[in-house]
Parts: structure tokens; sequence; C-alpha cells
């Protein structure tokens, strides 16, 4: 297991008390997410760009084009940030000021490792595993010229932040003993991530029924 690492640049300044340095939840933050938003820099600018991703013990796949620009830079020994948020809900404080959103989000630096061959034919099954478990083995897999033209990176999770929100609105008490404050409803509002009924696409001859592995999702 590759040793867990914050250092000057990991360190959250801001509400230090929200942060967390274990790998453990460094680990489950980014189990629960399916996004993560990738920051490189080209030529002086800054550029994020969303991407799928799986972690895979201690290091975080994710896979594009090989004609990706962003893709490239990485491959080419970029440093990157990859950040992953999961939104756990909208804090309603009697204060605007006060108000914001509880969450979960975690920050990996680092730089990336190109796989090839088996390696990377394993990570693309872990990434589809981690969005859709189940579906490697029930979909045509990558054929030669697929993975060719795509790009699979790999980035150790050695030098990461974690920044958790959570729990109730933090008013100030003047808004607590106020009159005006008193009147005003304050609380929190959770947000769940939620998938929608199976759509089957028109080639799906009617009646086929959703396979096992799809309805075992949560609905
Ligand atoms: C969904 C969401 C909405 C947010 N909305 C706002 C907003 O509207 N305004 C606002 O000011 N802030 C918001 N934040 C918090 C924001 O992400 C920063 O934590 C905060 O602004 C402090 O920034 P800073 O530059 O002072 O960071 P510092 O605390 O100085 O950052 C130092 C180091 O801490 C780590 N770090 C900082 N923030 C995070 C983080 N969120 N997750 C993991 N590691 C982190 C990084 O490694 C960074 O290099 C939001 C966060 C989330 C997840």
């Amino acid at each position: 297991m590759a040793k867990a690492h914050t250092n000057a640049r990991t360190t959250v300044k801001r509400l230090p008390e929200k942060a967390r340095t274990d790998i453990q939840t460094l680990h489950a933050v980014l189990d629960a997410g399916r996004v993560a938003h990738v920051g490189v820099v080209d030529h002086g600018q800054p550029i994020v760009i969303p991407v799928a991703y799986a972690r895979d013990r201690d290091t975080v796949l994710i896979h594009g084009s090989t004609a990706s620009r962003m893709f490239k830079l990485l491959e080419s020994g970029s440093p990157a940030c990859i950040t992953v948020t999961v939104l756990d809900g909208l804090v309603l404080a009697r204060s605007l000021f006060e108000s914001s959103m509880n969450y979960r989000c975690a920050m990996v630096l680092g730089t990336s490792t190109r796989l090839t061959g088996q390696a990377e034919f394993d990570a693309l099954q872990v990434i589809t595993e981690h969005l859709m478990p189940g579906r490697w083995d029930h979909a045509r897999q990558p054929s030669p010229k697929e993975l060719k033209a795509t790009m699979t990176l790999s980035l150790p999770l050695t030098e990461f932040s974690i920044k958790i929100s959570e729990g109730p609105p933090d008013d100030f008490e003047g808004d607590l003993d106020s009159r005006e404050g008193k009147t005003i409803w304050a609380g929190q509002i959770p947000i769940y991530e939620q998938l929608g009924v199976p759509i089957p696409d028109q080639f799906v001859p009617q009646g086929t029924p959703i396979p096992d592995y799809v309805a075992a999702w949560k609905h």
C-alpha cells in the first residue's frame, strides 16, 4: 500500500476542522463518486475537464482518447490535480453568509503513468465495474483498434487532501438570538443521487427483461 501523504501544499487551511488525512476516508470519497475534474496547465493556462474514473487500490484510474489534449499533456508528465466532489446537501443558515453545502471532497495531486497491455485491460475493467457493476462481462469487450484509440492513465494516491462538510448550519449567535433570526427557517436539505428506471433503446426486442445485474442497481 502506498504511503499516505499530506504536505504543505495539501494542508487544508480554511476551515481545517473539515479536513481528513487518512487514506481510508480518501478511498471512501473516491468510491462514492463517479466524475473527477482533472486540472492540468497547458502553456500557462489551467484547464479542468470532467472525466469518469475509478479507484484501484492506492491509485486513481482515468481513460480517454489518445487524441485528447489533456490526456497527451498528462502522458507527457504534466502535473495533475484530480478533484472528486460528492454533494450531500444544501445548508440553509439564518444568514446567507453562513449558508453553504454539505459535501465530501477529495483532491489528488500527482503525475500519471500510462498503462498498456494487460494492465490497461484490467484498468478498463475496474473503471467499467465502478460505474456499471456487472457490465464488463455483459458487453463486448474493447477490440485492439479501440484499445489503440484509448489512453488509460494511473495516478498514485500519495499526495492528497480531503475536506468533508456535514451537519446543520453554524449560525452566528446574533442570528439565533435576534427577533428576525427567530422567524427564519434553517436546516439541511439532503441531496441524494438517484438512478432512474432503465429505458431500453429501440433495438432491444420488446419484452426483454432488464438484466439482473442492472436491476440490482439502486433505482
Ligand atoms: C461543493 C462545494 C462547494 C463549495 N463552495 C464554496 C464557495 O462557494 N466558496 C468558497 O470559498 N469555498 C467553497 N467551497 C470550499 C472550497 O472548496 C475551498 O475549500 C475553500 O474555498 C478554501 O479555499 P482556499 O483556497 O482558501 O484553500 P486552502 O484551505 O488554503 O487550501 C489548501 C489546500 O487544501 C486543500 N483543499 C482546499 N479545499 C479543498 C476541498 N474542497 N477539498 C479537498 N481539499 C481541499 C488543497 O489541497 C489545497 O491545496 C466549496 C467546496 C465544495 C466541495
